[in-house]
């Protein structure tokens, strides 16, 4: 007789406040650096918002899926220079041009986690101290330079302009109020989005009977484990874009429980991190409404649209070979992820049959003429 382990399914209950949303407001950033220490930031003077009314959340997600890079195996030339671990694995950066464009078009990112901005507040310490310099290096994660003298440098500039009362004054204000957000924020935010993105679209969405939708998920080996921890990058995609959903072999993605129950936690506790503009607040007046609405940003919409939609979406990869990009298409519906794309495969195939064709009744034109020579 054998024991068998009973793991439950793992399960998440999305209860969403009534509050209507509406498509994130845009603003004008613009990417600053602070050489000296090594901080870069994105920075608003706008105090007027635009706002966008037709903006589809499957778009911005296919421009979000577009912009992140996921985690992948290293290259063989990488495995040369870095060694060769099994567990190694890379995330290409995305350039902070795109990702300013990304703002500059669908909404800000980076500042729905008031929690995080609040430590920014004065007096904001736990022993009810100012922040100081050091705190500030890790809350915004300044570089770690591997040259001492460079290291040496950034703590004496870091040193100079927190003694500066107006210089630390200003810039911690900027960033409680949120007219200037640390690139690492939006970097690391812009990523936990894509994963969730990810993993919502690879998980069925289910109803209770009182029609409130949770999502679930078995810990055995199942497609559905496989999805998910694809989508939530805990196993690389072998490299070349086309793989990325073929199955990978047992033993890449079996892993721990525990681990995938972190996993499992990790994605309900960014979510709720994203919601928490619309979420902090069971009880609203129009004007703390509409105030929470001027900052929402693109992390809380886009969220919040996923767990409400009702439309069968889920993540495909374009069909044309050259491509395969991921987009969130609607399923048994679209094959590309553009356009363009079917476009582009439409003439290929028309191409490829008019050159088949004419390669055929090339041949058999050349097998007449040997009929008759011979
Ligand atoms: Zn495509």
């Amino acid at each position: 007789m054998s024991l068998m382990a009973t793991s439950k399914a793992l399960k998440l209950s999305v209860a969403l406040p009534p509050a209507p949303i509406g498509a994130p407001r845009l603003r004008q950033w613009a990417l600053k650096e602070d050489k000296e220490i090594g901080y870069r930031y994105l920075e608003s003077r706008d105090l007027e918002f635009k706002a966008q009314d037709f903006l589809v959340w499957n778009e911005v997600a296919d421009a979000l899926l577009n912009l992140v890079e996921p985690i992948r195996e290293l290259t063989l030339e990488e495995k040369k220079r870095y060694g060769e671990g099994e567990s190694f694995t890379m995330r290409d950066e995305t350039s902070p041009d795109q990702i300013l464009s990304f703002l500059n078009t669908y909404g800000q990112v980076g500042l729905a986690d008031y929690n995080r901005r609040a430590s920014f507040l004065r007096p904001f310490t736990l022993d009810g101290g100012e922040l100081t310099s050091e705190q500030f290096r890790a809350l915004v994660n300044l570089p770690h330079y591997k040259k001492e003298s460079d290291r040496k440098k950034q703590a004496r500039a870091l040193k100079e302009k927190f003694a500066n009362h107006s210089y630390r004054f200003e810039r911690l204000n900027r960033i409680s109020w949120g007219f200037e957000i640390p690139l690492v924020w939006v970097e690391r935010d812009l990523f936990d989005l894509y994963k969730c993105v990810r993993i919502i679209l690879a998980l069925d969405k289910n109803y209770t009977k009182e029609n409130i939708p949770y999502f679930s998920l078995t810990m055995t080996q199942s497609r559905a484990l496989r999805n998910f921890l694809l989508a939530s990058q805990k196993v690389a995609v072998p490299l070349g874009k086309s793989e990325d959903y073929k199955y990978l072999k047992s033993n890449r993605w079996k892993i721990d429980d525990k681990v995938v129950k972190a996993e499992w936690e990790k994605f309900a506790i960014n979510l709720n991190r994203f919601l928490t503009p619309i979420s902090k607040n069971s009880v609203y007046s129009d004007l703390s409404l509409k105030e929470s609405q001027k900052t929402l940003g693109v992390e809380t919409w886009l969220a919040y649209k996923m767990l409400e939609s009702r439309a069968d979406y889920s993540e495909k990869v374009c069909q044309r070979a050259k491509c395969g990009k991921p987009y969130v298409g609607q399923r048994n519906t679209k094959r590309f992820c553009s356009k363009s794309c079917a476009t582009t495969q439409r003439v290929q195939i028309w191409k490829e049959k008019k050159r088949n064709s004419s390669g055929k009744s090339r041949k058999k034109a050349q097998a007449k003429g040997k009929k008759k020579n011979g």
